[in-house]
């Protein structure tokens, strides 16, 4: 297969495979091939590091090459470009090392003392770039996918890779884009498929590479791939691959992704094979740049009605009453906290008075949908309102240890200084001649 299309040899930064066919002069060519390359350039191969894999060979010929080349025989499966390089099914064991690689960054940075936010934006870099390289070479066993899925989780809610505390949003939301009403996550499963999906797809395109090639001639063997079925002998890996191309057939006809101007793309497929789910209307509130990102969270878990309010904790037994702790007029709910609290209509009296009013007094999610105003004026609102939310839990749990309140009007201020912080950290010199007016007219500049 090697000699059809040429392939002598895989090279990628000091990792070198070298093929050759399993008799002993093809050896000793290979061999004086090495010395010559040590003598013209200085550099040796290091028989130490270097391994020989052997299939179709008989034991006589291996002990021969083994002793002339000092080469130790190697075993299958081995790791090139840190990736495993096997005939058999990839085991949960195999890919082990993924897991240990994504700990490991986690731990490096020192990751427990991150915020949310923090811990967000490292989940999802850790998920782009080393998830990602893993998947889009071969299809990840459903358990790997489970722990690495496992440990995102861990960290993402509690700062740890073991589990500790159940999270307060269930992962699929997680994974939801924004303007569905989720962190933006991507699903490892589905995005494992988008990814081997460009592997389905080069095969379709008769993309001039190695591998397209190498599947030519070992199993289309002139076949058209649409109607390609592998044979029961074919190796698990391909099988896989074959299983994802089943998958996207639909895709191709109703996507009709190889007739797009850039070709098939694992963000539009990903997209597809998740598909489309209702909007929720405040996604502008918490996905705003004008938001610190600590606010925008407690605001994420407001909106799914996820704060262990008073109400919550009496449903699961913890406590024996629900009273609001910061007015103890009423149940505390976090419908309750926002906008009946007698104590937080006085604060939203307070920050009404930057505002001009904008803030709602009834409704919070209708207001997100109605708010009108330039779009910097509703994303400075929305940083107001996300602020409020952040500042109500925080009296809420201060007054549940030291059973005190502040002012409403102190913080109001409280409030204003950090909205005032975060549009300052920004920068303004692109807005609006009118916008500019607006945010000095609140004093907020
Ligand atoms: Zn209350």
């Amino acid at each position: 297969m090697c000699k059809k299309i040429g392939l002598t040899n895989l090279m990628f930064a000091d990792d070198v495979l070298m093929f050759s066919k399993g008799d002993a002069k093809s050896m000793m060519l290979l061999l004086r091939s090495f010395s010559t390359f040590s003598r013209a350039t200085g550099l040796k191969i290091s028989a130490a590091k270097s391994n020989a894999y052997f299939c179709g060979v008989s034991d006589q010929l291996k002990q021969e090459i083994l002793s002339v080349s000092g080469f130790k025989e190697g075993e299958l499966s081995f790791r090139y470009s840190g990736l495993p390089i096997q005939t058999t099914r990839l085991q949960k064991k195999d890919c082990e090392c993924l897991v240990e690689k994504i700990c490991s960054k986690i731990h490096t940075y020192g990751a427990r003392k991150f915020s949310f936010a923090g811990r967000l934006t490292l989940v999802q870099a850790v998920l782009k770039s080393l998830c990602s390289y893993w998947a889009s070479s071969f299809v990840l066993p459903k358990g790997i996918i489970q722990i690495v899925e496992a440990t995102s989780r861990n960290f993402l809610w509690d700062g740890g890779t073991e589990y500790r505390r159940a999270p307060l949003v269930v992962w699929d939301m997680v994974c939801r884009p924004k303007k569905e009403g989720g962190l933006g996550l991507q699903d490892v499963e589905m995005w494992n498929k988008a990814l081997v999906g460009r592997l389905v797809d080069w095969i379709y395109e008769g993309r001039d590479t190695v591998w397209v090639n190498w599947v030519e001639c070992n199993h289309l063997k002139g076949r058209a791939w649409s109607d390609y079925e592998p044979s029961t002998n074919s190796s698990w890996v391909w099988r896989r691959i074959f299983r994802v191309k089943n998958e996207l057939a639909a895709g191709y006809l109703t996507g009709k992704w190889h007739e797009q101007p850039d070709g098939y793309s694992p963000a539009s497929c990903y997209r597809w094979l998740r598909g489309v789910r209702p909007k929720v209307c405040w996604h502008h509130m918490v996905s705003n740049l004008w938001n610190t990102p600590m606010h925008s969270f407690m605001g994420w878990l407001w909106a799914h009605d996820t704060l262990q309010t008073k109400s919550k904790l009496l449903q699961y037994g913890v406590i024996s009453d629900a009273d609001c702790l910061l007015c103890g007029q009423d149940t505390e709910t976090g419908k309750h906290l926002l906008f009946d609290c007698v104590y937080i209509r006085r604060v939203i009296h307070a920050v009404n008075q930057i505002m001009g009013g904008v803030f709602p007094t009834q409704d919070l999610l209708d207001w997100c949908m109605h708010h009108n105003g330039s779009k910097v004026q509703k994303s400075v609102s929305f940083a107001m309102l996300v602020c409020l939310i952040y500042q109500i839990w925080q009296q809420r749990n201060k007054c549940r240890v030291e059973m005190t309140v502040l002012k409403p009007e102190k913080l109001k201020k409280m409030i204003e200084q950090e909205v005032k912080a975060r549009i300052r950290s920004r920068d303004i010199k692109f807005l609006k001649y009118d916008d500019v007016e607006w945010l000095h007219s609140m004093n907020l500049l």
